[in-house]
C-alpha cells in the first residue's frame, strides 16, 4: 500500500509536471491563434495601403523613366547635325524602349526627321491650314508641272526661247515624255548606254518635262540612270547620282510617294555597298546613311497616317506640370513633351508602341505584385480588358482608379473576404492544435507506462526478497538436518548399523532436496539466458515424460496419492530433450505438492492430428481464480511464505511458461479451490 502511494505520488509529480505546463501552452496557443485573426485583418489593411502606393509609384517611376531617356534621346538629336547626309552615326542613335519613334520640333518648325516641307509645321499655319489641304500639299502625285513654280519658269523661258517650237512641241506633253521613254527603252536593250544616259540626262534636267512623269515613273527613271551607271563600271559616278538624287528628294518642298523612292534608295545603297573597290570610310559613310534614311522614312510613314493627330497634338496647351501631353487613339498613343521638360521652344512627339510601353509598365508591377500576393485587385485595360490580378466575384470594391498616363489602365482593389484570412490561420490553427494533442497523448501514455512499470518493478523486487528469503530457508533445511547427522555420525556415538543406515538415507534425502532446488534454479536460469544453449531436435515427448514420472513417482506413492497415467507411443515434437523434461518435472512435482492424500493425479500424453497434448490433474486445494493469472510469473507462490506449508522457490510455473513459449506451445488451466487443478500442454506435432 505505502509503495503504490509513492507510485502515484511520482506519477501525478510526473504528469503535473508536463500536463499543467502542456495545458497552459496551449491555452495560450489558442488564445494567439485567436489573436491572429485579429492581426491578419489589421495586416491586410496596412498592406494595402503600401499595395496602393507601391503600384502606383511603380508605374509613376517607370513613365518618368520613359520621359528621361526621350528627353535624353532627344537633346541627343538636337546635338546631330540635322541633315541626312551629314548624319554619319546611325549605331549612336538613341532609341527608347517603348517608343516607335521621336519627333523634333523647334518653334514649330519640324527639325528631326529632316524629309519633309518644314513650313508645314510652323505652329501658325499648321494651326490655320485643313487637314485635306496639307494633305494634298504634302502627298499629292506631282501631276501637272505648271504647279511647280520651278517647272513653270523652265517652260515658260523655253516658250521664249523658241518661238517656233519643233515638232517635238507640237505633240501634247504626255506623247513627247512617252516618245523619250520609248528611246531610251530601246538604246538600252541595244546596249546603247551612252545614247540612252544622254537621253535621260535631258529628261532629268528638264524638270516641266519631268513634271508630266508619275512619281513611280521618276524614279524608275532614275534608277535606270543609276542601274546604266553601274553597268559601265562608273562607281564614282553612279555614288554620286545616288547622292545627287537623295540631296533633290530632301530639297523638295513636297514629299512624293514614299514607297517608290524607299525601293530606289533601298536599291541603290544596296548596290553601291556591293561595290568591291568601295573603301571602308565610304562603306560605312553610306551604311550610315540608308540606316538614317530608312529610319526617317519610317518615321515619315508614321507621321503621315497621323498627321491629323500630330496637328491636335502641336496645337494643344500642355497644362501639366511636367509639361507631358498625350493623345490616344486606337491605332496610336502620342505624348507630346514641352517646357520645362524641354528648354524653350524645343518640342518632342513621341509615338508610343504600345506593346513595348505597355511591357515595361507591366514588369515593374509585376514585382510589386509579388511581394503582396495576399491583396485582391485587378488592372484592367479599357475597363474590360483585365490585364493584371483577378475580379473576385460579388467582392466590394474599395478603392478604384486610373493609373497610366498612356492608357486607360483602372486599378481596383477589393475587400478581402474573412474566409480568406480565416483560411490563412486555419493551417496554423490545424498544426497548434495537433501539437497540442500529441503532448497531451505523449503524456497520458507516458504517464501510464511509467506507473506500470514502477509497479512492476516494485513487485519484482518484492518477490525477489520474498525468493530470497524462500531460497535461503530452502537450502537451510536440508543443510541443517545434513549438518547434525554428519555431526552425530562423525561423534562414533552411533552404534547400531541400522542407526548409521537410516542416518544416511536422510542424509542423502536431503541432498537430493537440495540438488532438485538447485537443479530448478539453474533450469530457470538456462531459460533467462534463451534458447541459445538449446539443442532441437524431434524426440518422443511421451519417453521424455515417462522418465520424468518414474523419478517422481516414489514421492508421491509415498504420500498416499493414487497415479493414472497413459503415454500413447510415437509423439513427436521439436524441442530439447532438458527443457522439456523440466517442463513435465515441475508440473508432476506441483500435483503431488499440492495434492493432500487420498488423492489422485493423472499423467496423460496424447495427440491428435495437429497437436501433441500433455495434461497433469490432481485432486489437489486448487488455485482461486484470481491467482491464475500470477502464478506463471517469475518468482510467484501463492500466499504468505510464514503460513505457507509447502517449499518452493516459486520458479516452476514461470519455467514452464518459458518452455512452452520457446517451443510454441500453449498452456491452459482449469483449477476451483479445494477440487483439483489439470494443467494442458499442447505441443505442434513434428513431421
Ligand atoms: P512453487 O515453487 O511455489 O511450487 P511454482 O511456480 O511451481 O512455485 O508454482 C507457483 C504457485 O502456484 C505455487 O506456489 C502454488 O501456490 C501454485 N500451484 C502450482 N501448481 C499447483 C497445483 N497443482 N495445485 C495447486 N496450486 C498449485
Amino acid at each position: 500500500m505505502q509503495v503504490s502511494r509513492n507510485n502515484l505520488l511520482f506519477v501525478l509529480l510526473f504528469a503535473g509536471g508536463i500536463v499543467l505546463p502542456t495545458a497552459i501552452l496551449s491555452f495560450l496557443s489558442f488564445r494567439n491563434i485567436q489573436n491572429e485573426i485579429y492581426l491578419s485583418q489589421k495586416n491586410f489593411d496596412e498592406n494595402l495601403n503600401a499595395f496602393q502606393n507601391e503600384v502606383e509609384e511603380a508605374i509613376e517611376k517607370e513613365q518618368a523613366k520613359i520621359y528621361q531617356e526621350t528627353k535624353a534621346a532627344s537633346l541627343f538629336l538636337y546635338e546631330q547635325p540635322q541633315g541626312l547626309l551629314d548624319f554619319g552615326h546611325a549605331a549612336e542613335f538613341k532609341s527608347v524602349e517603348g517608343l516607335d519613334a521621336i519627333f523634333l520640333f523647334n518653334n514649330g518648325n519640324l527639325i528631326y526627321p529632316d524629309m519633309t516641307s518644314k513650313k508645314f509645321f510652323k505652329s501658325s499655319n499648321f494651326s490655320n491650314s485643313v487637314p485635306s489641304a496639307l494633305d494634298k500639299k504634302l502627298y499629292q502625285v506631282e501631276t501637272s508641272g505648271l504647279k511647280d513654280s520651278i517647272a513653270q519658269k523652265i517652260y515658260l523661258e523655253q516658250r521664249s526661247r523658241s518661238l517656233r517650237p519643233t515638232s517635238f512641241f507640237f505633240e501634247s506633253k504626255e506623247e513627247q515624255i512617252q516618245n523619250i521613254l520609248g528611246l531610251i527603252r530601246f538604246y538600252y536593250k541595244n546596249k546603247k548606254y551612252d545614247e540612252a544616259l544622254h537621253l535621260l540626262e535631258i529628261l532629268e534636267s528638264n524638270p516641266h518635262q519631268q513634271g508630266y512623269l508619275h512619281a513611280d515613273l521618276t524614279y524608275a527613271v532614275y534608277l535606270l540612270h543609276f542601274e546604266i551607271l553601274v553597268f559601265q563600271r562608273k562607281h564614282q559616278e553612279a555614288q554620286d547620282y545616288c547622292l545627287s538624287v537623295l540631296a533633290q528628294f530632301l530639297d523638295k518642298q513636297n514629299i512624293d510617294d514614299i514607297s517608290s523612292s524607299r525601293y530606289f534608295f533601298e536599291s541603290a545603297f544596296t548596290r553601291i555597298l556591293s561595290f568591291e573597290n568601295l573603301s571602308q570610310e565610304k562603306r560605312e559613310a553610306f551604311w550610315n546613311l540608308r540606316e538614317n534614311f530608312n529610319r526617317q522614312l519610317g518615321y515619315m510613314d508614321i507621321l503621315y497616317y497621323n498627321r491629323d493627330l500630330f496637328q491636335e497634338i502641336l496645337n494643344d496647351d500642355v497644362s501639366s506640370k511636367e509639361g507631358i501631353l498625350y493623345k490616344n487613339t486606337e491605332e496610336v498613343t502620342l505624348f507630346k513633351m514641352s517646357y520645362p521638360y524641354l528648354s524653350g521652344d524645343q518640342v518632342v512627339i513621341a509615338v508610343i508602341n504600345k506593346d513595348a510601353y505597355k511591357a515595361r509598365l507591366q514588369s515593374k508591377l509585376k514585382t510589386v505584385v509579388q511581394s503582396y500576393k495576399n491583396i485582391p485587385f485587378s488592372i484592367t485595360e479599357n475597363s474590360d480588358k483585365l490585364l493584371m490580378g483577378e475580379i473576385p466575384e460579388g467582392a466590394p470594391i474599395i478603392a478604384q482608379h486610373y493609373i497610366s498616363d498612356a492608357f486607360e489602365w483602372e486599378f481596383t482593389l477589393y475587400e478581402k473576404d474573412m474566409q480568406d484570412i480565416h483560411k490563412e490561420t486555419r493551417h496554423r490553427m490545424f498544426l497548434m492544435y495537433g501539437l497540442m494533442l500529441f503532448a497531451l497523448i505523449t503524456v497520458i501514455f507516458g504517464s501510464f507506462f511509467m506507473f506500470r512499470f514502477i509497479t512492476q518493478e516494485r513487485k519484482l523486487l518484492a518477490m525477489k526478497a520474498n525468493f530470497l528469503s524462500s531460497v535461503s530457508h530452502e537450502l537451510k533445511t536440508p543443510l541443517t538436518s545434513i549438518k547434525m547427522f554428519a555431526e552425530m555420525m562423525a561423534r562414533g556415538r552411533l552404534q547400531r548399523a541400522e542407526k548409521v543406515q537410516e542416518y544416511s538415507t536422510l542424509i542423502g534425502k536431503e541432498a537430493s532436496r537440495l540438488e532438485n532446488l538447485i537443479g530448478a534454479i539453474l533450469n530457470y536460469t538456462r531459460m533467462e539466458h534463451g534458447t541459445g544453449a538449446f539443442k532441437w531436435e524431434r524426440l518422443d515427448f511421451s519417453i521424455c515424460a515417462k522418465k520424468v514420472f518414474d523419478a517422481v513417482e516414489d514421492i508421491g506413492v509415498e504420500k498416499g496419492l493414487t497415479f493414472y497415467t497413459h503415454f500413447e507411443p510415437n509423439v513427436f515434437v521439436m524441442g530439447d530433450y532438458t527443457a522439456l523434461y523440466s517442463l513435465v518435472q515441475n508440473l508432476i512435482d506441483n500435483a503431488i505438492k499440492y495434492t493432500e492424500a487420498p488423492g489422485d493425479i493423472k499423467v496423460d500424453v496424447r495427440s491428435d492430428s495437429e497437436w501433441v497434448i500433455f495434461s497433469v490433474a490432481d485432486t489437489g486445494i486448487g488455485i482461486a481464480a484470481s491467482e491464475q493469472k500470477n502464478i506463471f510469473n517469475d518468482f510467484y507462490r501463492v500466499g504468505d511464505e510464514m503460513t505457507r506449508s509447502t517449499k518452493g522457490s516459486g520458479l516452476g510455473l514461470a519455467t514452464v511458461k518459458r518452455v512452452a513459449e520457446t517451443h510454441k506451445a500453449t498452456i491452459s488451466l482449469v483449477s476451483k479451490p479445494g477440487k483439483g487443478s489439470t494443467f494442458t500442454v499442447k505441443f505442434k506435432k513434428a513431421e
